[in-house]
């Protein structure tokens, strides 16, 4: 029997205008607040009209970051975090994909903690976070409901995650037009980080009885969007279904963590700027080769949810949304194989992933 405890701590707001017609539980965390946003899909997206709307409503003095950078590094959220500690905010407020969301958990901390960026990695810090709310722009990471804030070093050449109870958002407001203006692309991409919280989760060494649950209703929700996001049109229902998919794919990590895929697909970002989702999709197809070698009833039920005959139609699939793997030179596959095995999401895969087994899905994908 499995030991586990369940802790979910963020309060999702789901539907249209929810920002500002519930602005009053902003002002239950305080009278300051710094809005940390990309440089231009918040304003796009309409979500920052809504929170400027709902901080003046209530009285709630702002200021704004717009400067976070895609995959925000150490240096960019050190940036962020000068300015919070100079304008000494109550609460922070992220707008956007899972970049400026990200950036906004390590803002909190830095915000009240005058250290150097790098030393976010060490999970203590003197002072606690500041809250976070956040405001997804992209239906992809669920960062709205982890506790996790993933940074590019380019010291280590790779993407890395801290993590602490209290960087889990007190608030997640959930609303699909915020997802409206995403180029087809981006909506694609980030839909496939979706997938692969949903079925790493499932495929953790880790999951339990509860992220099974987010995990299969998270599958059957995504998947009743597959076909508008085959042919490249999506009504507000699908936006809708995909923006909460993903953050039961958060809440499905948050317990399980990510697992192989996500720790060889930060070398194909970082080394070739492949956007995060996509990179995951490129190599979820060989991940599920991999997985039907030892837990072969867990991947069919995973094709049963997603309403696929077989591993072949997944991989079909997946080359449709993700679009052609690069060609990585033998010597490019060691080192990311390398990089990835010693990582924790390598460790909470299943069967015992070594640098061979890393270097084959690399390979093979
Ligand atoms: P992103 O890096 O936040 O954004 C990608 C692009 O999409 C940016 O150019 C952004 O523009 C644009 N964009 C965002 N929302 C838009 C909208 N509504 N309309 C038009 N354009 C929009 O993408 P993401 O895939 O959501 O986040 C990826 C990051 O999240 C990675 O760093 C990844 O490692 C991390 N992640 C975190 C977790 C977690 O649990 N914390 C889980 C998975 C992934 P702007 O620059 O103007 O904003
Ligand atoms: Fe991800």
């Amino acid at each position: 029997m499995q030991n586990y405890s369940f802790f979910m701590p963020t309060r999702v707001i789901h539907g249209e205008k929810e920002l500002v017609n519930q602005a009053g539980l902003l002002k239950q965390l305080g009278n300051k607040c710094l809005l940390v946003t990309g440089k231009t899909s918040a304003r796009a997206s309409g979500a920052l009209d809504d929170a400027v709307e709902a901080l003046t409503s209530q009285g709630i003095r702002y200021e704004l970051f717009d400067q976070v950078e895609n995959n925000p590094s150490l240096e960019n959220v050190g940036a962020g975090g000068e300015a919070a500690r100079q304008f000494k905010p109550d609460f922070i407020l992220g707008i956007g994909g899972g970049s400026p969301l990200d950036a906004s958990k390590a803002i909190a901390v830095l915000a009240v903690n005058d250290i150097d960026p790098e030393e976010l990695y060490r999970n203590q810090f003197d002072n606690r976070p500041l809250p976070i709310v956040a405001v997804p722009t992209t239906a992809g990471t669920g960062s709205e409901v982890t506790p996790y804030s993933v940074l590019t070093t380019r010291e280590l050449e790779t993407k890395k995650s801290f993590s602490v109870p209290e960087l889990f958002p007190r608030l997640a407001f959930l609303d699909w037009r915020y997802t409206e203006k995403l180029p087809l692309t981006i909506t694609r991409d980030t839909a496939l980080d979706a997938l692969s919280h949903l079925v790493e989760g499932y495929l953790s060494q880790r999951a339990t009885g509860t992220s099974d649950l987010f995990a299969e209703q998270g599958m059957k929700l995504w998947t009743k969007s597959l076909k508008s996001l085959r042919e490249g049109v999506l009504p507000p229902e699908d936006r809708d279904r995909l923006l909460v998919a993903s953050t039961l794919g958060g809440i499905t990590i948050s317990y399980t963590g990510t697992t192989l895929v996500h720790a060889l697909g930060y070398s194909l970002t970082y080394y070739y700027d492949i956007p995060h989702g996509r990179a995951n999709g490129l190599l979820m197809a060989e991940y599920l080769r991999y997985n039907a070698e030892h837990v072969p009833q867990r991947v069919t039920n995973i094709l049963t949810w997603l309403g696929l005959n077989d591993i072949e139609e997944f991989a079909q699939i997946m080359t449709e949304l993700s679009g052609p793997m690069v060609e990585l030179s033998a010597e490019e596959i060691k080192q990311y194989a390398a990089k990835a095995v010693t990582t924790k999401a390598a460790l909470q895969s299943q069967g015992e992933v070594t640098e061979e087994v890393l270097e084959r899905i690399l390979q093979n994908s």
